[in-house]
């Protein structure tokens, strides 16, 4: 379905080139048939996209590719209506060839919150741990990333990966694999900036997400991490008994100072705030693109401040850290929560 050569090619000249033993075989695993009924039929829509080249491509203010002149009528009608096949689009928007993919988030608000707050990402090795279809992996390869890898387990997000791809060329250095975060080797600490976005709460212990997180990347790297936060003070945390929002699978939902405890304690340092932001039902929405219900039908109807369940509406904020160069600063830092919890225990 997905043509990774140039990826490997890539990964050859960098110190993901051991990954290269495993990668072609976990790839193949994850698209074999029997993975999801619906692949050959998603196979066949990618396989009906019309062949055009864009006559330009702007991936630095959205995903905007090619212009109408580029296709015929026809053209545009055959590829509007192979990727409504691919319904629903959460993730985006796109902009292709006039065709505009207005997706359930406008995942560009979450771009522009963070791109002037993280380090500069010219010239840098970049994992996006749950990327969904790979919008903000093109963004991050926009904005001069030598090479992007996003990891997504959900096959119909990446078939919307290869189908954006189709049009943007195989050039343009974001891959987005059809894998999960548990199939990253171990230590490889080889990214130079590893973002988790609208995943850590989705994870049943997010400790351990955050050390493979911290283990992805190289000594000094950058985690950015966005996700979920409810208002409130250092060691308090919600976890949501049923629902949260109408999503079945949240585990914890932390307080901004009880999250930055979390990335001390997972041997982070200088980690700081960049955001933080109330989902609004502009935000996340229904459209002609994504169909099913969404963020207003998850808040309740008489009080927009807490969601269906009960609970505080949605707030996420976006946090840096960094995976410190010396395993000395790493002993520092837990040395300093051990007093801190002693400190705890005498006044307690
Ligand atoms: N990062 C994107 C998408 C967040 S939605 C954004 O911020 O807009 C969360 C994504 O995590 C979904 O696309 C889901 O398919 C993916 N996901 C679920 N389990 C995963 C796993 N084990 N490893 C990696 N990604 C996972």
């Amino acid at each position: 379905m997905i043509d990774y050569a140039s990826l490997y090619a890539q990964m050859e000249q960098t110190p993901l080139a051991n990954w290269l033993e495993q990668l072609p075989e976990q790839i193949a695993a994850a698209l074999h048939d029997e993975r999801h009924g619906r692949l050959p039929q998603w196979r066949e829509i990618l396989k009906n996209l019309p062949n055009i080249k864009p006559s330009k491509l702007n991936l630095h203010d959205g995903v905007i590719v090619g212009q109408p002149d580029d296709l015929t009528a026809e053209q545009f009608a055959q590829m509007e209506s192979q990727l409504r096949l691919l319904h629903p689009w959460r993730k985006g928007p796109f902009d292709l060839f006039g065709l505009h993919i207005d997706t359930e988030w406008c995942s560009d608000w979450k771009w522009d919150r963070l791109k002037d707050g993280i380090a500069p990402l010219d010239g840098r090795l970049v994992l996006d741990v749950g990327c969904g279809n790979g919008y903000h992996c093109w963004r991050m390869a926009g904005a001069g990333a030598k090479l992007v890898i996003g990891l997504d387990p959900f096959l119909l997000y990446v078939a919307q990966y290869q189908a954006i791809r189709h049009f943007v060329g195989n050039n343009v250095p974001a891959h987005v694999l059809p894998l999960g975060v548990e199939q990253l080797p171990n230590q490889l600490a080889a990214f130079d900036t590893v973002f988790s976005m609208g995943v850590l709460y989705h994870r049943r212990s997010p400790m351990d997400h955050l050390i493979t997180l911290r283990e992805a990347l190289r000594p000094g790297g950058e985690l950015v991490l966005e996700t979920l936060i409810i208002e409130g003070e250092a060691g308090q945390v919600l976890v949501p008994e049923g629902r949260y929002a109408q999503m079945r699978n949240v585990w914890f939902i932390p307080t901004v100072p009880t999250l930055l405890g979390w990335l001390r304690k997972c041997g982070f340092v200088q980690e700081k705030v960049l955001d933080v932001t109330p989902t609004t039902v502009e935000e996340q929405r229904s459209t002609k693109w994504m169909t099913f219900n969404s963020l207003p039908d998850f808040l309740d109807k008489e009080d927009s401040n807490r969601t269906v369940e009960g609970y505080p509406a949605p707030v996420r904020a976006i946090v840096v850290a960094k995976r410190p160069y010396s395993s000395f600063a790493l002993k520092f830092r837990i040395d300093r929560t051990r007093n801190t919890q002693y400190a705890i225990f005498a006044n307690g």
